[in-house]
């Protein structure tokens, strides 16, 4: 194998990023929605009139789960994560669309993920009944240099194969899922909601979930997005154990 001098030097993250580009999503947009049914075109005009009986519709919309009101919105986020988040992200067909950057197009920065101090290391009890937690210095340590080694040899190994005139796309099978990637995520409130209830562990979740810990922290972010953008509709997600209607 040649030296690792060749291409860039890899650098490692134990955060992920989550910014919200483009939105069109307000708490009236529900509103508008579940009102036309009744009120016909005059509903536009009662959505300010009486608050508490727009945060009452938007509860029983929550509650009775009449879900198609919260999907007249739309948000936009840009998402860098490693790549096994990504995996389980793009499970979520329904009201997402996706589009990441490609490694036969482009060549791939060596930025690769490596938990932080905080991230929660062992894993105790049986499948379907554990829990995680902490780690000792000595195992951050082990977890540290183990990957940061296998990425540098990987990522050398990708370079070799490009410098050999191999191309992007047949060169990147060696590298590993903690590569960093980013995408574009488009979504509405409902099918965020699902997402949310999923891949979050919240302790007003009615169905909790048990999600990996770096998917949950793209939710974290994309929620705190959503929940500035509409309120009331947050509110009541939660008021009602957390399940998308
Ligand atoms: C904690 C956790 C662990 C997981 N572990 C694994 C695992 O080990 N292996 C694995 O493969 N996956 C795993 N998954 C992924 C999981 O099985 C789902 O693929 C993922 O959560 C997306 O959920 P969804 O299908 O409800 O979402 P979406 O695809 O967004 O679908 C939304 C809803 O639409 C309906 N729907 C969508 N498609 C269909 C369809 N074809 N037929 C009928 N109804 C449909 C369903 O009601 C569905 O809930 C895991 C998920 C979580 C949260």
């Amino acid at each position: 194998m040649k030296s690792d001098k060749a291409g860039p030097e890899p650098s490692f993250r134990s955060d992920v990023t989550v910014e919200l580009v483009k939105h069109s999503a307000s708490d009236t947009d529900v509103l508008w929605a579940a009102r036309v049914s009744t009120a016909g075109e005059q509903s536009l005009d009662e959505l300010t009139k009486d608050p508490e009986r727009s945060k009452g519709l938007l509860n029983y919309l929550m509650r009775d789960r009449h879900g198609s009101p919260f999907e007249h919105n739309s948000m936009t986020f840009f998402v860098t994560a490693p790549i096994f988040v990504f995996r389980e992200f793009m499970r979520h067909r329904v009201g997402w669309s996706y589009n990441e950057e490609s490694g036969r197009y482009r060549e791939l920065q060596p930025v690769f993920y490596v938990p932080g101090e905080d991230r929660k290391l062992v894993q105790r009890g049986r499948p379907g009944k554990y829990e995680f937690v902490h780690g000792t210095p000595e195992q951050h340590k082990t977890v540290t240099e183990a990957m940061e080694e296998s990425y540098r040899r990987s990522y050398a190994a990708y370079q070799e194969m490009l410098e050999a005139g191999v191309a992007r796309e047949v060169a990147r099978a060696t590298l590993p899922v903690g590569l960093f990637s980013s995408m574009y995520a488009t979504c509405n409130a409902r099918s965020l909601m699902h997402f949310l209830g999923l891949r979050t562990q919240h302790e007003l979740a009615k169905v909790p979930s048990f999600p990996q810990r770096e998917i949950e922290m793209v939710g974290e972010r994309m929620e705190e997005h959503w929940r500035l953008l509409m309120p009331l509709t947050h509110a009541a997600f939660n008021a009602n154990g957390r399940v998308a209607p």
